[in-house]
C-alpha cells in the first residue's frame, strides 16, 4: 500500500529519539548496530546547550552546560514535543530554562539570545547523530526512521516528523518503541506466541502487549504512563539529599542550580550502581564543604517501591485489553536503562510469569530495532508486516453532541473505517465535521482535533442525504477523514495537523475517565439522542401539517396527533430519555396514517440515519 523506492546507495538510519538519551544505528549487512559518536559513546544525551554566541552544543558536551548554564541547556524536550504552554506549566517550573512571553500555544524555549521550539531543540540532536553516522559510514545520511513512544498523540508524534524535517531528514516512518524491541529480539522468527514489551526509561513508561502469528506481528495493546522513570527515583533521591544537606549543613542548596544540578549528577552515578552494587555512595562538595552519604540496596529499594508499583497497574491494564492473562504471556522484553534496576526486573517476573529478556542492552534495543525496520523500508531486510494499534478512540460529533466512534481505540493501524452520516435540518448544505479523539460519548469530553465544513452539498429534507465520511489512519499515525455528499459527490478533507494542547496524563486520564463516567455518559448520549429524534419528528410532523393530507384526516386523527405534539413538547426537558421515548414512540405511532397517505417518506426517513 505504501512503497517507497531507493536507490541503492541510499542507507536509511534507525533512530531512538529518547528523553534522556538518543542514539542512532543502521543494518550493516545482516546486523543492526549502534553507530557510536567521535567520542566513541554510543548513547548521545538527549541535551543541548546554547553557547552565548548562538551556537549549539549537543550531548555530552552540552550535559556538562548543565552546571555551569542550567539556563541555556535544555534537557528531556521530548516531554515538550508537541504540547501547548498551559499544558506544561508544571513542568516548566521544574526546568531552569525559561519560556519566550508572547508564546501560547506553541513553546518557545528562551536560551540565551535564541528562541528555540520543542522540535528545533530535538533536530539539533538529530542534527548530531545524522552527523556520527554520516562520520561513521562515509555516506550522506537523509533518511530515517524515528521511533516514538507508544502513547505519543498525533501531536507529539507531529512534532517528531517536523524535527526529523528541520534536521534535514526524511522520515519514513515513525515506529513505536515497544515494536522496535521486539523486533530487535527478532521474535518474529518464533510463528507463535503473546509477548510483554516493558520499557521503564528515563521519562517515560511503556507496555505493550505482541501478538505473533505465522511469524507476523501484531500489537494487541498498549498502555503506559508517559511521566514515569529514572527521572521520578532520580528527583525522589535528589530530594531527600537536599533535606540531608540542608539539616547537616544548615543550609538550603536547593536555590542554587548549579548545586542542584552537580548533586543530581553525583544521586544518578549512586543509583545507576546500585543496579549492580550493594551499595553505593552520594558524594557532593559545594564551597569546601563535602556530603557524603551510603544507600544500600535494601534502603533504595524501599525508597522506589512505589515508583516501581506504579508501572504495574498500565501493565494489567494492557493485559486486560489484550485479553489475556499473565499464563498467556510467553516473553517479556524489557527496555529502557532502568530496567537494569533488580527491583524492577523481579517486579516484571512475578507479574508475567516469564523471566524477561536481557540478552540485548536494553539502551540500546529500540534503536537496533528502528536500524531493522529501516532495513525493511530500504529493501536489505525482507519485508514483514508490521502493525501498531492507536491509543485512543477517533470519530465524529454528530447531532446532539454525541460522538460516533469510527476508528476504536485499540484497533490495528494502518487502519480505514467509515459511515454513512445525513443532515438534521431540511435543506441544510453544509455540515460541520468535527473530528474528535477520545473515550467519552459526548464530544465535549473528548479531545478536538479538527473542524471543517462540507459546503455546497445539495438541499434534501432532513435525513435524505447521504454524507460518506472516512477516516484513514496510515502506517505513521496520521489520521486523514474525507467528507463526501453521496449524491453530488462533493467532497472534502483534512489530514489532521493536531492542535498542540494535550497532556499525556489527559491521554490517559480521558481512558480513565471513560470508564468512571461510563454510566453517566451513557444516560447523557441517549437523553442527547432522543431529543435529536424528537427534532426530526416535530419538525417533520409540523412540515406534514401544511400538507394537503392533514385535511384529509378525520378531527379525531388531528386532535391524537396535536396531543402527542403537545405531550412530546413536554417531555422534551425531561432527564430520562426513556420519558422522551415514549412520547416520540406515540407521536410516531398516531402519525403513522398520515405519513403513509402523504406517500412520503419524510416522516419516518427523518428518524432513520444519524445525523451531522
Ligand atoms: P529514555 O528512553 O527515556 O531516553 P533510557 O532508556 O536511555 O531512557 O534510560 C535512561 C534512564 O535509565 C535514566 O534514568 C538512567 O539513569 C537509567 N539508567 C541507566 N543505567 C542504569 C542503571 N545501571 N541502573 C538504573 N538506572 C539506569
Ligand atoms: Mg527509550
Amino acid at each position: 500500500m505504501f512503497q517507497i523506492e531507493f536507490d541503492n546507495q541510499d542507507t536509511v538510519v534507525g533512530i531512538d529519539l529518547g528523553t534522556t538519551n538518543s542514539l542512532v544505528a543502521w543494518m550493516n549487512l545482516t546486523k543492526p548496530e549502534v553507530i557510536p559518536g567521535e567520542d566513541g559513546e554510543k548513547m548521545v544525551p538527549s541535551v543541548v546547550s546554547i553557547t552565548p554566541e548562538g551556537e549549539a552544543i549537543v550531548g555530552n558536551d552540552a550535559r556538562r552546560e548543565l552546571i555551569d548554564h542550567p539556563a541555556r541547556t535544555v534537557y528531556s524536550v521530548k516531554r515538550l514535543m508537541g504540547r501547548g504552554v498551559d499544558d506544561v506549566q508544571d513542568e516548566l517550573k521544574l526546568f531552569p530554562f525559561r519560556v519566550a512571553e508572547g508564546s501560547e500555544s506553541v513553546i518557545r524555549l528562551l536560551l540565551g539570545e535564541k528562541t528555540l521550539t520543542p522540535p528545533e531543540v530535538s533536530a539539533l540532536i538529530l542534527r548530531q547523530l545524522k552527523k556520527n553516522a554520516e562520520a561513521a559510514l562515509g555516506t550522506p545520511v537523509t533518511k530515517a526512521v524515528i521511533t516514538v513512544p507508544a502513547y505519543f498523540n498525533d501531536a507529539q508524534r507531529q512534532a517528531t516528523r517536523d524535527a526529523g524535517r528541520i534536521a534535514g531528514l526524511e522520515v519514513l516512518r515513525l515506529v513505536n518503541e515497544p515494536t522496535a524491541a521486539a523486533l530487535a529480539y527478532g521474535l518474529d522468527k518464533r510463528r507463535e506466541g503473546v509477548i510483554a514489551v516493558y520499557d521503564l526509561g528515563g521519562g517515560t513508561f511503556d507496555i505493550s502487549i505482541l501478538k505473533l502469528h505465522d511469524g507476523i506481528f501484531e500489537v494487541l495493546a498498549t498502555n503506559g504512563d508517559t511521566h514515569l522513570g529514572g527521572d521520578d527515583i532520580d528527583n525522589r533521591l535528589l530530594k531527600i539529599a537536599i533535606e540531608d544537606i540542608a539539616s547537616e549543613w544548615g543550609e538550603d542548596i536547593s536555590h542554587s542550580g548549579e548545586a542542584v544540578q552537580t548533586l543530581r549528577a553525583s544521586v544518578i552515578r549512586a543509583k545507576e550502581a546500585l543496579s549492580f552494587e550493594l551499595s553505593a555512595k552520594i558524594e557532593f562538595s559545594w564551597h569546601g564543604k563535602t556530603y557524603h552519604r551510603e544507600i544500600t540496596r535494601e534502603l533504595f529499594d524501599g525508597l522506589i517501591k512505589d515508583i516501581v508499583g506504579r508501572t504495574l497497574g498500565p501493565c494489567r491494564d494492557c493485559m486486560r485489553d489484550a485479553n489475556v492473562t499473565p499464563e498467556q504471556i510467553d516473553e517479556v522484553v524489557l527496555v529502557g536503562g532502568s530496567t537494569r534496576i533488580p527491583m524492577v526486573r523481579s517486579a516484571v517476573e512475578v507479574l508475567f510469569r516469564a523471566r524477561p529478556h536481557t540478552e540485548l542492552n536494553p539502551d540500546e534495543v529500540v534503536a537496533l530495532g528502528a536500524a531493522v525496520q529501516a532495513g525493511i523500508l530500504a529493501g536489505t531486510v525482507e519485508n514483514q508486516l508490521l502493525l501498531d494499534v492507536t491509543p485512543l478512540s477517533l470519530g465524529i460529533e454528530i447531532y446532539g453532541g454525541v460522538v460516533s466512534k469510527i476508528i476504536h481505540r485499540n484497533s490495528t493501524i494502518p487502519a480505514s473505517a467509515g459511515e454513512t452520516f445525513t443532515t438534521g435540518v431540511d435543506g441544510q448544505t453544509n455540515v460541520l465535521i468535527h473530528v474528535v479523539q477520545g473515550e467519552r460519548e459526548l464530544a465535549k469530553d473528548c479531545r478536538s482535533l479538527a473542524r471543517f465544513d462540507l459546503k455546497g452539498i445539495a438541499p434534501m429534507p432532513a435525513g435524505m442525504a447521504r454524507i460518506e465520511v472516512r477516516f484513514l489512519i496510515d502506517a505513521n499515525g496520521i489520521l486523514n477523514v474525507t467528507a463526501r455528499d453521496a449524491r453530488t459527490g462533493l467532497e472534502h478533507s483534512v489530514d489532521v495537523k493536531p492542535s498542540y494542547g494535550l497532556t499525556d496524563e489527559q491521554v490517559e486520564a480521558m481512558i480513565e475517565a471513560s470508564i468512571d463516567h461510563a454510566e453517566e455518559d451513557y444516560q447523557a448520549a441517549q437523553l442527547a439522542g432522543a431529543r435529536v429524534d424528537a427534532d426530526a419528528i416535530l419538525a417533520a410532523t409540523a412540515k406534514a401539517q401544511k400538507n394537503d393530507a392533514w385535511l384529509a384526516l378525520t378531527d379525531g386523527d388531528r386532535r391524537e396527533i396535536t396531543d402527542a405534539i403537545n405531550r412530546l413538547q413536554l417531555a422534551y426537558h425531561a432527564q430520562d430519555h426513556n420519558v422522551i421515548r415514549a412520547q416520540i414512540d406515540r407521536l410516531n405511532e398516531v402519525t403513522h396514517s398520515l405519513a403513509e397517505q402523504m406517500m412520503n417518506t419524510a416522516v419516518s426517513s427523518a428518524l432513520k440515519g444519524t445525523k451531522v
